[in-house]
């Protein structure tokens, strides 16, 4: 087996435990004291944590966790490097002073597009960030200073708030969750950190409360749009079983528009798959001929003439049979007419 392939198995077994938090008190290593949360589920190993200077800073991840500190309107106050070989993203807090430290590599492995060492940061890259706020998020919980609390809980903490500063960094539900559904992440939930789904939900809640619109609502509304089409379609059809089930259910949806108002009314108005309900059908006609619609007009105007669901009024009557002829309605060109003749 070549080295470079055990090294990706070793590698791959450490990240099945993927993403919890981890209290490591080494006294005995370098006299240093450290309390972090990893991303990758690993004991936090001091001799790996670029304490001994072989760190680099890298500006790019700089700008990109000061982003998402923005969201929320801090200021960075830990320190942000770069630890090759590491392969994890942890907040740690070492001797007091808090840290964030993640392996590019480790970030790449989530998604292949990843790319912020070089260039410029690209925001589109929606799994580094998830990752880094996740670890920002157990800073500003203050996760890494007394740890108390279970370790899920924990975890979903700042799953949350990574949901909720993606969301602002203008992210979609699906890729403040890219990182969370990635097959390095494991599905099922373990003493330390809880099963991807509630994390998938914490994501969300937090993506949510940033105010995130879901996607489900953009499907219910092409849903209902497709709904009342198909209603309409099956009430020019002489189809009314099928039509008033349909419109009946969406009449108070902003997508059921005037024309749509005056098919429900009339269908009241005839006793087409409903009992007739004169008074429902002047409802309809009225919504309709308020917002200038032609045959709402001409027909609330009919209702006015004969009295149905209104008492007649004749005045009532050409004041609307006017405003429809005024669209050029035939039929309320010809009841004008009629009116005046019979006046
Ligand atoms: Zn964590």
């Amino acid at each position: 087996m070549k080295p470079q392939q055990s090294l990706l198995i070793s590698l791959f077994t450490a990240i099945t435990m993927l993403i919890s938090c981890v209290v490591t008190n080494t006294p005995q290593t370098q006299q240093r004291d450290i309390k972090g949360c990893t991303y990758g589920g690993k004991t936090v190993d001091p001799d790996k944590l670029c304490v001994q200077l072989n760190f680099k800073d890298n500006v790019k991840a700089e700008e990109l966790i000061d982003k998402i500190l923005e969201q929320v309107g801090l200021q960075r106050n830990f320190v942000v490097m770069e630890c090759p070989g590491v392969d994890n993203c942890m907040a740690v807090t070492i001797e007091r002073i808090p840290y964030i430290i993640y392996d590019n590599e480790f970030l790449k492995r989530f998604d292949t597009a990843h790319n912020f060492s070089n260039g410029k940061i690209m925001i589109t890259d929606w799994v580094a960030a998830s990752i880094l706020a996740h670890e920002v998020g157990h800073h500003l919980n203050m996760h890494t200073l007394g740890m108390s609390g279970s370790r899920p809980k924990l975890e979903l903490e700042a799953d949350e708030f990574s949901g909720f500063v993606l969301q602002k960094m203008g992210a979609s539900l699906a890729q403040a969750q890219k990182a969370m559904n990635s097959p390095i992440v494991s599905d099922k939930s373990s003493y330390s950190h809880p099963a991807r789904t509630d994390r998938l939900a914490a994501i969300q809640k937090g993506w949510k409360k940033a105010g995130g619109k879901e996607k489900e609502e953009e499907t219910n509304v092409k849903q209902i749009k497709a709904e009342i089409a198909q209603g309409k379609t099956y009430y020019y059809q002489d189809n009314y079983t099928k039509a008033f089930p349909l419109l009946y259910k969406h009449r108070h949806s902003p997508y059921f528009d005037s024309n749509t108002q005056v098919n429900l009314g009339y269908m009241y108005e005839k006793g087409h798959s409903v009992n007739k309900d004169y008074y429902e059908a002047v409802k309809w006609y009225r919504k309709a001929a308020q917002q200038d619609n032609v045959y709402g007009q001409a027909y609330l105007g009919d209702m006015y003439e004969n009295g149905k669901g209104v008492e007649m009024d004749l005045y009532e009557a050409i004041n609307w049979y006017q405003k429809a002829a005024r669209q050029g309605n035939e039929f309320a060109q010809k009841a004008l007419t009629r009116l005046r003749e019979s006046w």
